[in-house]
């Protein structure tokens, strides 16, 4: 139980991140509209939303987006658009423990898109290649790294 923390300050207890990923649905304009409620931190079933400088955002060091909506429902205001998709896509970092050299596929296993597959190669463990197409920002490869080396980056703009 927490005392003497007011459910705001919970909330906002956590750093924004760096690059910030948001909620299915929401981009970087509709986002202006977030009053920080925290209705949607509240509703959310993975428990993966925070209030971070007074806009909502995730934290998939907690847990993967399922795509439920139980967000969106959750908002009384204009921040949720549709199509309900991430606007952001993970990529793998060279501090990857298979590129440099010893054998790990935990963010393989954790995928439910099969959106990264090992490519073999002589001399050494084989390396994660990841679709960015196939991905679907859910998150679900972060927590198990267990060198931190995925994070979110904003999603290309589809090219006509
Ligand atoms: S879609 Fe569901 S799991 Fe994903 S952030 Fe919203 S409430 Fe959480
Ligand atoms: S889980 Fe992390 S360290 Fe392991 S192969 Fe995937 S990106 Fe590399
Ligand atoms: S964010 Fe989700 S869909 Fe994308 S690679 Fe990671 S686990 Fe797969």
């Amino acid at each position: 139980m927490v005392t003497g923390v007011s459910r705001r300050g919970f909330l906002t207890a956590r750093p924004a991140p760096a690059f910030r990923p948001l909620p299915p649905g929401i981009t970087t304009t509709s986002l202006a509209a977030c009053t920080g409620c925290g209705d949607c931190v509240t509703a959310c079933p993975q428990q993966i939303l925070l209030i971070a400088e007074d806009r909502v955002a995730i934290d998939f060091a907690r847990g993967e987006c399922t795509f439920c909506d139980a967000c969106a429902g959750a908002c009384a205001e204009a921040v949720f658009t549709l199509p309900a998709a991430m606007g952001h896509r993970a990529a793998i970092s060279d501090g990857c423990l298979a590129r440099r050299g010893t054998t790990c596929m935990s963010c393989r296993d954790a995928c439910p898109e099969d959106a990264i597959r090992f490519i073999p190669r002589m001399g050494g463990p084989f390396l994660p290649d990841l679709s960015a197409a196939a991905c679907t920002g859910c998150g679900a490869c972060i927590a198990p790294c267990p060198a931190e080396a995925i994070a979110m980056r904003q999603k290309e703009p589809a090219h006509a």
